[in-house]
This record gives C-alpha cells, sequence and structure tokens, in this order.
C-alpha cells in the first residue's frame, strides 16, 4: 500500500507478522530505537536468566557446571544453534572470541590452503578491523600483498591465480550495500581463491545460505542484529569441507583434541572445534541463548521482507518531506540491493544525529559525513519510522542541531 498518513503506518503495524516479536524486547515507548544494527536491543527475560545462572550455576554448583550445565561446549553448542541462521550445518559454526579475532583464524587457515599464493583482496571501505587484523598477519607472516577493491577497481580487475583469499563484508556497514554472496563466491572460486565473508551487518537481517553459495569460511558478531548483548561472543564458519585440512595458529587448549590430557603437544581437535582458542566468557553466552530462543521462532524471510518495506518507506518519506534540507541518500535506492540500514549525508551529520538522539529518535554518526539508521524488523514499526522522518524534518527545518552542545565529540560516535 502508498503510505500517505501516520494512520496508514498504524494500519500496517497492525497486520504485521512480526507484530508478537515487537513484545518479547524491553525497549522504552518513548524511544525511536534505529541503532539495533550497532547494539540490538535486550530481550526480555534475559536478566532473570542470568541471574539464574550466576545463582544456581557458578553460586551453588560452582566447578561441576563445567559438566553438568555445558559451559565447556558452548561454543559448539550455541554454534550448532546459531548455524541455521547462516545456512550452516551442525559442526560447522564455533561461537567465541571477537569478530575480528576469529578473522584472523580464518584469514590465517585460509591462507595455509592456499601455498605459493602471495595476493589477498579486501574492499577499501570494508569495516576498518578487517583491514587491520589481515594487516597484522600479512605482516607476521611475511611475503604476502593486499590488493583493495575501490573506487574504479573491481574485484574482477584484481582476481588471478595469484590471489589466495578474498575478504569481504556482505552487507556494507555504512552504506548497507548488500554482494551477491552467490555470485560472487563462485567468481572467487574460478580463480582458484577462498572467499571469508563478514557477516556482521547481514546475519539476522536477511537470509544467508553459505553451505548453498559453496562459501569457504565466514565470521560475524552476534550483538547487532541478533541481539546478544554487549560483549556477546562472535561466531566463525568453516565448510566441512575445508576443516580436515584448515589449522589456525592461536593453539589454545581449548582448540586441543584432547584438552584433559594436559600433553606437551598440540594436536588440533577435529572438525571446527580447533578454532575454539581458550576458556570461554562463559556468563556473556547467556543473553545469546536466551536471544536465540527468541530467533528459534523468526522467519527470516518475513524479517528481509519487513527490513525491505521498512527502508524504502523511510527513503519515500525523507524524499517527500526533507527534501531540500541537505540531505542525500548514502545507500542503494533498490531494496534489493541494500541490507536493513539506510545512510544518509549532510554537512553536519553528527550534529544531526545528535539532536534527533535529544528528540529520542537514536542512529549513529560514521565518519567522515553519514548518518546511518538501522531498522531491525524484529522491532522497529512502521509508525515509527514516519515520526523518525518527521523529527529528522523538525531537526533540520528550525536548525536546532546547530546548538553547540550538539558539535561535542564523544569516543563512541
Ligand atoms: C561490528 C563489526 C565488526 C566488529 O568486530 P569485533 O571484533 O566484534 O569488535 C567487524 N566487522 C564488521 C563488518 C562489523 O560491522
Amino acid at each position: 500500500m502508498t503510505v500517505t498518513s501516520r494512520a496508514d503506518c498504524v494500519e500496517l503495524d497492525d497486520r504485521d507478522p512480526l507484530a508478537a516479536v515487537r513484545t518479547r524486547f524491553e525497549l522504552s515507548p518513548d524511544l525511536i530505537y534505529l541503532d539495533g544494527n550497532s547494539l540490538g536491543p535486550l530481550p526480555s527475560g534475559t536478566a532473570a536468566r542470568m541471574t539464574e545462572v550466576i545463582q544456581a550455576q557458578w553460586g551453588q554448583d560452582l566447578i561441576r557446571s563445567w559438566n553438568d550445565a555445558g559451559w565447556f561446549d558452548k561454543p559448539l553448542t550455541v554454534g550448532d544453534r546459531l548455524a541455521p541462521l547462516v545456512g550452516a550445518g551442525p559442526g560447522e559454526v564455533v561461537v567465541c572470541d571477537s569478530t575480528s579475532v576469529n578473522l584472523f583464524k580464518a584469514f590465517t587457515a585460509a591462507l595455509e590452503l592456499r601455498p605459493g599464493r602471495s595476493v589477498v583482496i579486501s574492499e577499501t571501505r570494508i569495516f576498518p578491523t578487517d583491514l587491520y587484523m589481515l594487516q597484522g598477519a600479512m605482516e607476521f607472516l611475511g611475503g604476502y600483498r593486499r590488493e583493495l577493491i575501490g573506487e574504479g577497481v573491481s574485484l574482477e580487475d584484481l582476481l588471478s591465480d595469484e590471489v589466495a583469499v578474498v575478504v569481504l563484508s556482505h552487507v556494507d556497514y555504512v552504506t548497507g550495500r548488500v554482494h551477491d554472496m552467490r555470485a560472487v563466491t563462485e567468481l572467487i572460486h574460478r580463480h582458484g581463491a577462498l572467499v571469508i565473508w563478514d557477516l556482521c551487518h547481514s546475519v539476522g537481517a536477511l537470509p544467508i545460505a553459505l553451505n548453498d553459495c559453496e562459501v569457504d569460511f565466514a565470521v560475524g558478531c552476534t550483538y547487532k542484529y541478533l541481539n546478544g548483548g554487549p560483549g556477546a561472543p562472535a561466531f566463525v564458519f568453516v565448510s566441512r569441507q575445508h576443516q580436515p585440512d584448515a589449522v589456525q595458529p592461536l593453539s589454545g587448549w581449548h582448540g586441543h583434541a584432547a584438552p584433559f590430557a594436559f600433553d606437551a603437544d598440540y594436536q588440533p581437535a577435529a572438525g571446527v572445534a580447533r578454532f575454539r582458542v581458550g576458556t570461554p566468557l562463559v556468563l556473556s553466552y547467556v543473553p545469546l541463548e536466551v536471544s536465540l530462543d527468541l530467533w528459534d521462532q523468526i522467519d527470516l524471510s518475513e524479517v528481509r521482507t519487513k527490513n525491505q518495506r521498512l527502508t524504502d518507506l523511510f527513503i519515500d518519506l525523507v524524499e517527500r518531506d526533507c527534501a531540500d534540507l541537505g540531505l542525500q541518500l548514502a545507500s542503494p535506492r533498490s531494496a534489493a540491493e541494500r541490507g536493513s540500514q539506510v545512510a544518509l549525508r549532510h554537512e553536519a551529520s553528527y550534529q544531526v544525529v545528535q539532536a534527533l538522539i535529544a528528540r529520542g529518535v537514536i542512529g549513529d554518526f560514521r565518519a567522515p559525513d553519514v548518518m546511518r539508521f538501522g531498522f531491525p524488523a524484529t522491532y522497529v514499526k512502521y509508525a515509527d519510522v514516519w515520526d523518525a522522518v518527521q523529527i529528522l524534518r523538525d531537526v533540520l527545518i528550525t536548525g536546532q542541531w546547530r546548538d553547540a552542545r550538539f558539535a561535542v565529540r564523544s569516543t563512541v560516535t
């Protein structure tokens, strides 16, 4: 339907098949939270579950919980629970460490699988930690050269039989641009290279088919669309096909074949378990498991349909109500090419975002000049989109953003 009023939005919310999911989050009704792509909101029941685990498993059962409460195997059991969300099978995903550390493990393992090839390809605009981790690993190993996709340089331009590994972000963290995972993976494989997909901005935002697309490795975090909470462990996917030969150099005891044999020599565990390193941060798995209980009931194709409608509506309304107010769309116009977020440019994006936050509309700023709004379909309402655009228009028309307090930069933007 064509939306021409707030009442139309309310009607869409009433008919929303995901409406019941929204009630499962603890979200203040006064807040329009468009930053779930950076830190997902809190699922109800998390605090109670956390208290229970602390009091019963830690407080009473103590060290017995490593066995009895399954603490030791959390990276694998939670990995199996997460696997369906990325189109992976059991035994292909391990949940542990941060995305950065998991990328290091996947990257070094992938390089070892392509001996004699010395070129690594990534993207100029990929989330910087990915570039930093590649740089660190390459300097440490020596003998590798980096090529970057960017302005006027495509993947096709860079691929050759010297390329070992290509690291790409499925959904761009700034613009929301989506890569065609199947076509790009196929192209990379035609040149004999391996691919690592960073799924931070796609897991929980759109259906992902890692095995169906014959992906080699993938990494991602769980605190954005998956609502795992601050400090939630990340994940790494290693295709079953590569598991016998893929070894990673962070050879800690939890990735050992027999951690409690206390041998002097490292023997990697079979399967994806060798991508574990040390003791899992047990308490950080608790909120993620509460969230995965919720995700078990969510249909990702419904999520995708709704977030495309929400982002389309946001862009339509911005174009209609904020025309000539100095905004520029920095995301693809076509919903099929866009993840679950919209980026806008303005000469004073930082100040505008701060002014919006003061009015209860939370988005974020990404240097140098972008304001970013996430529309997780699990809890954002069509009426929120309407209200957010009206407030944005008001902030721009009145010049509220010019207030000096909105120019003060915090550490986290
Ligand atoms: C959020 C994000 C990360 C975060 O990495 P951490 O190591 O978990 O801090 C990495 N890559 C991308 C693309 C991201 O969006």
